[in-house]
């Protein structure tokens, strides 16, 4: 049996390619650890779990409460040490990230709508898995829009609450995610 991946190794990699999947559509994902990242800054906040037990959602890899609009908790172990769910043709990371750009894609929407295909599709196949290896997924056009849609308020909130100081991170619609340490 392989070495279970560095999930420090793992977690930054997937950080990378979440930040180049919503680079496409204009939007820069800025990553802090929990206990530096201000409230104020309305950052949405992931959890890890490490020990999922069997019977909480037993198929889903992650959730998250797009309606709440700020927390995500990602499956970690079932993610990263369950590569049968992807038939082994995708590295952890690379799915890791699909999971979160999923739920962080949510989040950003407001709503549990599903695409077609892409990042947003409610259930990857092994053809999606296949692809996402080779290249990350993409949002559809329609994803595009509903993120953009949900951006502008955040970032409306974010200036009305903060003024001047942040003027620069909100033109560039920086969307900040805060990520826990890896607990239960
Ligand atoms: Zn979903």
């Amino acid at each position: 049996m392989e070495r279970a991946p560095d999930p420090l190794l793992t977690i930054t990699r997937a950080q990378l390619i979440v930040g180049g999947i919503f680079d496409r559509i204009g939007i820069e994902v800025v990553w802090h650890e929990l206990a530096h990242c201000q409230g104020e800054k309305q950052p949405i906040v992931v959890t890890l779990s490490l020990m999922t037990p069997r019977d909480q959602l037993p198929y889903a890899l992650a959730y998250s409460q797009p309606f709440e609009g700020v927390h995500i908790r990602v499956f970690y172990d079932r993610v990263v040490y369950d590569q049968p769910v992807t038939g082994g043709v995708c590295p952890p990371q690379v799915l890791l990230a699909h999971v979160l750009a999923h739920e962080i894609g949510h989040v950003l929407q407001g709503t549990d709508q599903h695409a077609e295909r892409g990042v947003m599709k409610a259930r990857w196949n092994y053809r999606d898995y296949y692809e996402m290896a080779r290249k990350p997924l993409g949002f559809s056009d329609l994803d595009i829009r509903l993120i953009q849609n949900g951006v502008a308020p955040r970032v409306e909130r974010l200036r009305a609450s903060r003024g001047s100081i942040y003027e620069n991170l909100l033109s560039s619609q920086k969307v900040l995610i805060r990520s826990g340490p890896v607990v239960n």
